[in-house]
């Protein structure tokens, strides 16, 4: 099989070495007569993967020892509800920044729980950028400040975090989790669902300090109360093990390669050559993104007409470049260059841009 390069938005591109790892372990785990996949969660075969998981987050992302690492189910969007049903009181607020289609979603879903005051809204512009991190300042009373880190459709990635004081600092990470250093004492909650940059579909990570878990509301569903995972090591019910033995195989290669920073450098290096091709095009590709807050992860672009992009994205697939395609709410192109996309991947893309562009202008 020739393998095809993987610009998805999510699910997306994993390293071949973990899809070898998993077909030899898949039919028998190790020597343990069993797949994982149907061995007990309970079993010792299955907790050295889920804390062997958790404690690779931890070293990787460099997670305080007063923070808890969970690995839920019901993907990221089920964050959006969780955290205002525990941390959004009757009678608070939160405040939100809305930079594009994911936080507008989460601010929606809090909406539904209580009150929610708006610091930034990017919708007028289009969600093209972000205030500057300085500027962002909780409100009096506010529970929590909410972000996202960066904006999957939009292509817009913070640089720099704001100081909350008091109020924690609450961020979906969903689609730049440890694809750089990140300072995670800033933060009071980090979730990310793990199928861009960790693994495949079916986990979520939420990193949250202890202090926040005591603010938690009495009275939810046990799943939904974020102490019931944290006071049983994410084993409170069965786990999403697959997703979870394939992220700890991601993780371990994270590891062997020169762990955050390695990745943080590769990250760089990627969107630099595909930024380069855009911004040295004379206009023919044009990215709509404040350059201050261009993605690394997400690398949205137009063409001269939609003509153009739909012959680009047609192109590209019958060169085996997939995924290019921006989201359907807003058209254009969009290349996602999530950690386990390779630098020639990357620079194939650009290479492809550039060919492209000779022959169209
Ligand atoms: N937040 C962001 C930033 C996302 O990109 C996505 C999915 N693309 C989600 C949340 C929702 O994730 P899930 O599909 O796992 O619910």
């Amino acid at each position: 099989m020739t393998r095809k390069l993987n610009f998805y938005a999510g699910p997306s591109v994993l390293p071949l070495e973990v899809f070898e790892e998993i077909q030899k372990n898949m039919v028998e785990y190790g020597d343990s007569g069993l797949s994982l996949i149907e061995t007990s969660h309970r079993s010792a075969t299955y907790d050295e993967v889920h804390m062997g998981a958790i404690s690779l987050i931890r070293e990787l992302f460099a997670v305080p020892d007063n923070y808890k690492v969970l690995l839920l189910g019901g993907g990221a969007t089920l964050q959006f509800g969780m955290i205002p049903m525990n941390f959004l009181p009757k009678d608070g607020h939160c405040d939100f920044v809305v930079s594009g289609s994911w936080s507008k979603k989460a601010y929606d879903d809090a909406k539904k729980i209580g009150s929610v005051n708006v610091l930034f809204d990017g919708k007028s512009e289009g969600y093209v950028s972000l205030p500057d991190a300085g500027d962002v300042k909780p409100s009096d009373g506010s529970s929590y400040v909410y972000i996202t880190s960066n904006e999957t459709i939009g292509g817009v990635q913070w640089k720099d975090w704001p100081d909350t004081g008091d109020v924690p600092l609450f961020c979906d990470m969903s689609s730049d989790i440890m694809s750089h250093p990140v300072p995670v004492e800033k933060f009071g909650l980090i979730y990310a669902g793990a199928q861009k940059n960790l693994g495949p579909a079916g986990v979520t990570i939420v990193i949250v300090r202890d202090d926040i878990l005591e603010r938690c509301a009495d009275g939810l569903p046990a799943y939904l109360d974020y102490r019931t995972h944290a006071n049983k090591d994410s084993l409170y019910n069965t786990p999403p093990v697959f997703p979870i033995w394939a992220m700890k195989l991601v993780l371990e290669r994270m590891k062997r390669i020169g762990g955050i920073e390695a990745m943080a450098k590769h990250n760089r290096d990627k969107a630099s050559l595909v930024y380069d091709v855009i911004d040295g095009s004379d206009g023919f590709y044009r990215c709509p993104v404040d350059e201050r807050y261009r993605s690394e992860m997400n690398v949205v672009f137009r063409l001269p007409s939609e003509d153009l992009e739909k012959a680009f994205v047609a192109e590209a697939t019958s060169k085996g470049m997939m995924g290019l395609k921006g989201h359907r709410s807003v058209g254009g192109c969009r290349a996602s260059l999530y950690n386990s996309m390779t630098v020639e991947g990357a620079g194939e893309l650009a290479e492809f841009m550039k060919g492209f562009m000779k022959e169209k202008r």
